[in-house]
């Protein structure tokens, strides 16, 4: 089964591979002229979110449906941590919002960074991710004393995700099969969460791609966003047309981050 990708009209010469029956086509319209990666995410977004689509109702013909529901928001309080291009385009979004919600978006950012500032963790969780990421035992530790914080993620207000269209993939790709609850309670042995099996995982593929070329992955913490995002801004980041470069991308994840 392929994926028909079709861009301004044009069919883009790449397929990603898919395990289920039927083909189906996603249509989309990018920007014109060059762009960076950051410019097709919601593009990108939109592709994923019809091949989780595929994964999910496999998952659910294998006897395991997706058991997340409205209103769960416990994995909102895991760690986030998002690609670097995500985190230029969360903080771009942002920026569009009226004052008030910016006023209440930045003043959560600030409580969360105080936080972890005061827990002695802030330093830690972006070498852990930005530096070292391939040291699974530091990753993971930040990740744990992370959750013992108890933090919400900052973007979630009145239980509800503030930046739902442009949520990262990190967000997208959590999907379990095990009851709920046990969300609640990770790093606990008798809570074991059963994850949807995913084709792809392009929240790794961003994480380790730099618009032209596979890179070392770099995880950005999400609470970091705002303060990491004048340093990010500075870099010269690779231009294509917008066919080119949704086309590079998926077949960065297609070739690296398929099963
Ligand atoms: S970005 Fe939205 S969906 Fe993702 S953890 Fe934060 S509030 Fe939840």
């Amino acid at each position: 089964m392929k994926i028909d990708i079709v861009a301004n009209g044009r069919l883009l010469d790449v397929s990603i591979g898919l395990e289920a029956t039927q083909s189906f086509s996603c249509v989309l319209s990018p920007p014109d002229g060059d762009v960076t990666f950051v410019d097709v995410l919601p593009e990108i977004y939109e592709i994923y979110t019809n091949v989780l689509g595929v994964n999910f109702e496999e998952s659910e013909q294998n006897g395991k449906p997706v058991r997340c529901g409205k209103g769960c928001v416990s994995c909102c309080h895991q760690l986030i941590t998002v690609s670097v291009h995500e985190a230029l385009l969360l903080a771009h979004i942002v920026g569009l919002l009226c004052q008030e919600e910016q006023q209440r978006i930045r003043s959560a950012f600030d409580e969360s960074l105080t936080r972890l500032e005061n827990a002695g963790l802030f330093r830690d969780l972006l070498h852990s991710h930005v530096n070292a990421f391939d040291d699974r035992e530091l990753v993971v530790d930040a990740q744990k004393r992370y959750w013992a914080l108890g933090l919400a993620c900052p973007f979630l207000l009145d239980d509800a995700c503030a930046i739902y269209p442009y949520r990262p993939f990190i967000c997208r790709q959590y999907g379990v099969s095990s009851d709920p609850e046990h969300c609640g309670k990770i790093f606990q042995k008798d809570h074991l969460i059963e994850r949807i099996r995913l084709s792809h995982d392009f929240g790794s593929a961003a994480a380790s791609f730099d618009g032209l070329e596979a890179i070392k992955t770099r995880a950005i913490p999400l609470p970091t966003i705002f303060l990491v995002h004048g340093m990010l801004h500075c870099f010269e980041r690779p231009k294509a047309t917008a066919e080119v470069m949704i086309a590079r991308f998926l077949r960065h994840a297609d070739k690296h981050f398929s099963r």
